[in-house]
């Protein structure tokens, strides 16, 4: 059995910290729907802007306002584009000193895997679930593919 790049032990870390769940406008709609809400009415209740960037507000607990412990994510088939895409960020799939870093955050990504599969299994997988972005003022920078990985259709 071939080793993998990354398996989520669950452990919630990536749902901890303030400011980091940028939402595009897909995930705006996504989140709001997803909790039957129209667009504005989920932005009061659970988001803020800062210049550009709208994002998750985080608790009291300073995790995202959605974290569940014990449970993980409370609206899991809403979430965001950047939460579907940890550990797969361009930080991490450029530079294989981040993604050494990360191991100490985040459980699931195997370091015996070696970057080079974290990179190539990460770059599928971003392509498997629509999640390469254009950049742009919005969008976060950590879901814009580094251009020596992006693939042009066909590939
Ligand atoms: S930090 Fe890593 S292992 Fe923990 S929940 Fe997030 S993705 Fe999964
Ligand atoms: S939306 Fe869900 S997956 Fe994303 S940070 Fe919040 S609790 Fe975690």
């Amino acid at each position: 059995m071939p080793e993998t790049s990354f398996n989520c032990q669950r452990c919630g870390h990536c749902c901890q910290g303030e400011g980091g769940i940028v939402m595009t406008a897909r995930d705006r709609k996504r989140l709001a729907r997803h909790l039957g809400l129209d667009i504005p009415t989920m932005l009061a209740g659970c988001a803020e802007s800062s210049g550009d960037k709208v994002r998750l507000r985080a608790g009291d607990d300073g995790y995202c306002i959605f974290f569940r412990q014990g449970q993980g994510c409370g609206v899991h088939p809403g979430r965001p584009d950047i939460c579907r895409a940890w550990p797969y960020f361009r930080g991490n799939l450029v530079d294989a000193s981040s993604w050494q870093m990360i191991q100490s955050d985040c459980p699931g990504v195997n370091p015996e895997a070696g970057h080079a599969l974290f990179v190539s299994e990460g770059v599928d997988y971003l392509y498997e679930h629509d999640l390469v972005h254009e950049a742009g003022p919005e969008t976060p920078h950590a879901l814009v593919l580094d251009k020596a990985l992006v693939r042009r259709k066909g590939q």
